[in-house]
Order: structure tokens, then C-alpha cells, then sequence
């Protein structure tokens, strides 16, 4: 289904990515499901040169300047192939690149833009550590200035593209700030993993994202220059913040991808499979709950679209909460429709004879948890919903204290 919030150049963009996607990463979504790491890497290769590592960073830098509602469109149709194709591009050009693209220097950009936007090299994003998950103000990666370098020490978990990755966006606790708040100590600092000090400490086997690289990192006495400091220092936090938001955008997106090929195969299913004697469906047991199923589809499209579409109005506020409601929405959805389709599908399901059972089914959980869970998807919006409530509570204590 399309939208008329779409204008028409974007559904002329969105079908082509569609039909480009078929034709060529569909063949390399089995080897993925199979654990092959090159075939992800090669379809990372194809989407740079398709321009799908760019939409969100300037054509001086090797991307199409086009902005989030694009990104969300190839998330969409990115991850209608296979998830962890899609997790290895939505790290790298997005959730890699946007923090450089956004609080980045001119140096810092020309020096590593070109080379995400191209496809040559992969990002990553580390802020997870083990104690440290939902809630990142518990980083306790060191980080300390000594004259022009940063030296780091301690280590990141579950780090999507980190066995893999060249240069990776790393947020830990600067050591020379007197704060006591730990938030405002966080800072951000690009590191090259060629340099010394950096281990990869374990590569995860993963369920429902077979294929991509997610790892266990360490760092000791690792040192970078202080040119690769992201934003300023202590900043760490409020660009983690903003970075989010894109972030849950682009797995709202993919969350609709999932569910809609999995939709897709399912809706055309029913009317082929007879069973007494009619197409299943025929059945109103089966043809209302695709009907919820498309209807649940098109919700969180248009959610994420409205979420994408005031972040590329610069309206990071309200980007907040819709961020987080496309998202939330978005992996209960997946989990509800991908159950749908394999009731829907049945035997030809579980046999594995279509993607819905390997492909999208099983990535659905992997959705609750990446990018935050969806408790604390809903943690935001309950935060959001009750500020105003907050802001009254605080104007009301003074009289308060005074009676
Ligand atoms: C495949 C994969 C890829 C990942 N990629 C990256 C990456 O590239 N970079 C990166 O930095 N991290 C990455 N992560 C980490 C991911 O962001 C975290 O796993 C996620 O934020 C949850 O943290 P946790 O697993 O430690 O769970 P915990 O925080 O320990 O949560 C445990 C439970 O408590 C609940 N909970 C915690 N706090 C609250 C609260 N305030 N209110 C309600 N419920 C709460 C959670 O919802 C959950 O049910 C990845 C994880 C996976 C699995």
C-alpha cells in the first residue's frame, strides 16, 4: 500500500528500490540466513552504489542530500529482503553516519563520509556495555584526555557491524570532567579500528539476524587524536539522544519491511489454498485477519512517516515521542502480523518453504530489543505525555511551600 503523504517523487523512488531489491539482493538474502557474512557485505557494497548508503548525508560527501523520509523508504524496502542486510546498511550509513553528518567537522566528514557513503568502509555505533543496556548514563568506558590523544579503556557489547567495522562512533565517560552527573560527562570520540589497543573479544550467534556481524569489543590504552573528539566534549549524550530518534525511525521502517513481505506472501497464499473446497480466503477467519494485519501495516507506516517528516523539518521535539510510537507500535505490530501470516500459511510456514517462517518471523523479537526495547520505547512516550503535568507540579511547589 502507498500513502498520499508520499509526494510523487518518493513513490516513484520507493517502487524502484522495491523492484532493485528483488532483482538484486534477493539472491543474497538465503547465504545471509545461512550465516554468510560475505553476502551481507556485498549487498552493503550494492546499496552504496545504488545511492542507499546516502539519503541522509550532503552529495559533497558522496550522498543524495534526500533526507529521512527517504531513509525510512529504504529501511522499509531494505529490510522487506532480508534483516540483517538491512541492519548492516541502517548502522553504517545511518546510525554511524548521521552524529558525523550532524555535529561531524568539515574534516572529520571529508575524511569518512565518502568512504560509508561508497560502501568501502562500515560504521558502527558502540554505546552498549554489560552493565549499561537501557540505561546508557551506566557507561563506564574510560576515556581520558593526556595533551592531543584520548586513551580508552574497557569495552562495548552487542555492537551491530562491530566485528567488521573500519571506524566506529564511541561513547564513554570522559575522565577530565569534574560533573558528578555521569550524563554530562559522556563524549563522543571516532575510532579507526586499526588502531592499537582495539580487540574484538567475541562474535555473537545470533537468531533471526544470521549473517551480520554483531561482537564484544575491548579497548586498552587505546589512543586517538583529539581531532576525533565527535561534537564537544561531554556532548556524548545529547548526540546519543538525537542519533536515537533517526535511529527508531529507521527500525519503525523496518519493522513495516518485515511485516509487509511476510503480509505479501501470506495475502497471495490464501487465495491459492483450497480447502474445503474453496480458496482459504474466502474464509472471514483468515481474510479479517489479513484485513488487521494490513490495517496494523499501514498504521506504523504512517506513523514512522510522520516521525521521519519532522525530523527533516528540523522538529526534533516532536520528533521524540513520534519516534518512539512508530517504533513501539511497530515491533508489537511485526511480532502480531508475522504470527498472522504463519497461522495463515500453516505447514508451507514452519516447513520453511517461504521467507515468512526464516526471514521474518524470526527477526521479529530481535526488534524488541535493538535500538532500545520497546519498554523503553513506551518509557519515552509516558515521559513525554506527562511533561506538561511536570512543569505545572513545579510552578505550583513555591505556593505550596509557602502555605
Ligand atoms: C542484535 C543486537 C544488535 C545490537 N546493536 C547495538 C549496536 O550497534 N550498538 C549498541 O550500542 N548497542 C547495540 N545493541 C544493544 C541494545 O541496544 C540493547 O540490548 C538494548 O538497549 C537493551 O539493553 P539490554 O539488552 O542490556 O537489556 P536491559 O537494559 O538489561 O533490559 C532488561 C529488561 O528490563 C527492561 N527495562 C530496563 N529498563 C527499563 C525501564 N526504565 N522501564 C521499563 N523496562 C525497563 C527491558 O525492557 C528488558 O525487558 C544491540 C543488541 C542486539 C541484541
Amino acid at each position: 500500500m502507498s500513502s498520499v503523504f508520499y509526494s510523487a517523487e518518493e513513490k516513484k523512488f520507493k517502487k524502484e528500490i522495491h523492484e532493485w531489491a528483488q532483482e538484486n539482493l534477493k539472491p543474497l538474502a538465503k547465504p545471509a540466513i545461512n550465516g554468510d557474512y560475505n553476502a551481507v557485505r556485498k549487498a552493503l557494497k550494492l546499496c552504496a552504489e545504488k545511492g542507499l548508503c546516502g539519503a541522509i548525508h550532503d552529495p559533497k560527501y558522496g550522498g543524495t542530500g534526500k533526507g529521512i523520509v527517504w531513509e525510512s523508504i529504504i529501511a522499509e524496502e531494505i529490510a522487506g529482503i532480508n534483516g540483517a542486510i538491512e541492519m548492516t546498511r541502517l548502522v553504517s550509513a545511518t546510525l554511524f553516519g548521521m552524529p558525523l553528518t550532524t555535529y561531524g567537522t568539515e574534516e572529520q566528514k571529508q575524511k569518512y563520509l565518502p568512504k560509508i557513503t561508497s560502501g568501502e568502509w562500515i560504521g558502527a555505533i558502540a554505546m552498549t556495555e554489560e552493565n549499561a543496556g537501557s540505561d546508557l548514563s551506566m557507561m563506564q568506558t574510560q576515556i581520558v584526555r593526556e595533551g592531543d590523544e584520548y586513551v580508552i579503556n574497557g569495552h562495548k557489547r552487542y555492537i551491530t557491524n562491530g566485528g567488521e567495522a573500519d571506524i566506529i562512533s564511541l561513547y564513554g565517560v570522559l575522565q577530565n570532567i569534574e560533573d558528578p552527573n555521569p550524563r554530562k560527562r559522556i563524549t563522543g570520540v571516532l575510532v579507526e579500528t586499526k588502531t592499537k589497543g582495539f580487540k574484538i573479544t567475541e562474535r555473537y550467534d545470533l537468531s533471526g539476524m544470521e549473517g551480520a556481524s554483531v561482537a564484544r569489543m575491548e579497548f586498552k590504552d587505546m589512543r586517538v587524536p583529539v581531532e576525533n573528539l565527535l561534537g564537544k566534549e561531554g556532548q556524548g549524550f545529547t548526540i546519543l539522544m538525537s542519533e536515537l530518534n533517526v535511529e527508531r525511525i529507521g527500525m519503525a521502517a523496518a519493522c513495516v519491511g518485515h511485516a509487509q513481505a511476510a503480509f505479501d506472501i501470506a495475502l497471495k497464499y490464501s487465495t491459492e489454498r483450497v480447502q474445503f473446497k474453496r480458496p482459504v480466503s474466502t474464509l472471514e477467519g483468515v481474510s479479517f485477519r489479513l484485513a488487521d494485519c494490513a490495517t496494523k501495516i499501514q498504521a506504523t507506516r504512517l506513523l514512522t512517516l510522520e516521525a521521519a517528516k519532522m525530523i527533516d523539518a528540523h522538529k526534533e521535539k516532536e520528533a521524540t515521542i513520534a519516534a518512539s510510537m512508530a517504533f513501539a507500535y511497530g515491533t508489537e505490530m511485526e511480532i502480531e502480523v508475522t504470527n498472522c501470516c504463519v497461522m495463515t500459511l500453516a505447514g508451507e510456514a514452519i516447513t520453511h518453504r517461504t521467507d515468512v517462517v526464516p526471514v521474518m518471523w524470526r527477526m521479529a523479537p530481535v526488534m524488541w530489543v535493538v535500538g532500545g526495547t520497546t519498554d523503553i520505547q513506551k518509557f519515552i512516550i509516558q515521559r513525554e505525555l506527562y511533561k506538561p503535568f511536570k512543569k505545572k507540579e513545579k510552578k505550583v511547589a513555591p505556593e505550596a511551600k509557602s502555605k
